[in-house]
C-alpha cells in the first residue's frame, strides 16, 4: 500500500513525499479513502498511530477542490488542548503547502484581536479548542453555518475535560448536512452516544 493508492492529489503526494513519509499507517490506509468519498468516520486510534494525517490529508484535498467565495469558515477541527490544536495547524501547513488553504487557530493564550482579524479574511480551516470557540461564538464573532466538515479529535479526552456540552452546542450550530469525523482512543458510553447523535451512518475503523 502506498499513499498513491489512496486517491490523493498529485500536489498532496508531492508534499507527503517531501515530508519523508513513505507509506501510510493502518489508520491512514483505512480512513483516507472513505473520507475522500465524504463518508462519516468513527476512528478508534491512539495518539502515535498517525491519526492526525488520517484526517488532515483528505481534508486538504476536499477543501482544495472547491473554494467558496463566502467568508465563513468551511471546516472545523475541535481539539482538547492548545498543544494538539497547534500540532494540527503545523500538519496543515506542511502537507497543504501546494494548496494555499487559509487557516485560523482559535485557542486560549492567543490574542482575540489576531484571531478575529484572521476570521474576517475568511478561512478554509478553523482549528479550535471548544472553550475559545464558544467564547467567540457567543460574542457573535464567528458564524458556523458554512462548516460542512467537522472533526472531533480525541473525543475521550474531551469527555474527561468536561467539553461534551460545548461540543453538543457547537454541533447544533453547524449545518445538518455535513461530514463528521470523530476520533477517540476509547469508546466510553457518552462518546458512543455523541457519535450516534451527530454522525450519520459512520464507518467504524479500529486500529
Ligand atoms: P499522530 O498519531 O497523528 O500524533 O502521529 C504520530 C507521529 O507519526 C507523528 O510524529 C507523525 O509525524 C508520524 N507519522 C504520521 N504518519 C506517518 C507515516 N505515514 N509515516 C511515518 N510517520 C508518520
Amino acid at each position: 500500500m502506498t499513499f498513491a493508492d489512496l486517491g490523493l492529489s498529485d500536489e498532496l503526494l508531492r508534499a507527503i513525499g517531501e515530508s519523508g513519509y513513505t507509506e501510510p499507517t493502518p489508520i491512514q490506509a483505512q480512513a483516507i479513502p472513505p473520507v475522500l468519498m465524504m463518508k462519516d468516520i468513527v476512528g478508534i486510534a491512539q495518539t502515535g498511530t498517525g491519526k492526525t494525517a488520517a484526517f488532515v490529508l483528505p481534508m486538504i484535498d476536499i477543501l482544495g477542490q472547491g473554494r467558496s467565495r463566502a467568508r465563513m469558515p468551511r471546516s472545523l477541527i475541535l481539539e482538547p488542548t492548545r498543544e494538539l490544536a497547534a500540532q494540527v495547524a503545523e500538519n496543515f501547513e506542511k502537507y497543504g503547502k501546494y494548496h494555499k488553504l487559509s487557516m485560523a487557530l482559535l485557542i486560549g493564550g492567543v490574542s482575540m484581536g489576531d484571531q478575529q482579524a484572521a476570521l474576517e479574511k475568511g478561512v478554509d480551516v478553523l482549528i479550535a479548542t471548544p472553550g475559545r470557540l464558544m467564547d467567540l461564538f457567543q460574542r457573535g464573532k464567528i458564524l458556523l453555518n458554512g462548516c460542512s466538515l467537522l472533526v472531533i479529535d480525541e473525543a475521550d479526552r474531551m469527555l474527561d475535560m468536561g467539553f461534551i456540552p460545548d461540543i453538543e452546542e457547537i454541533c447544533s450550530k453547524l449545518p445538518a448536512t455535513r461530514q463528521t469525523l470523530l476520533f477517540s482512543a476509547t469508546m466510553p458510553p457518552p462518546i458512543k452516544k455523541l457519535a450516534d447523535k451527530f454522525l450519520s451512518n459512520p464507518k467504524r475503523i479500529e486500529v
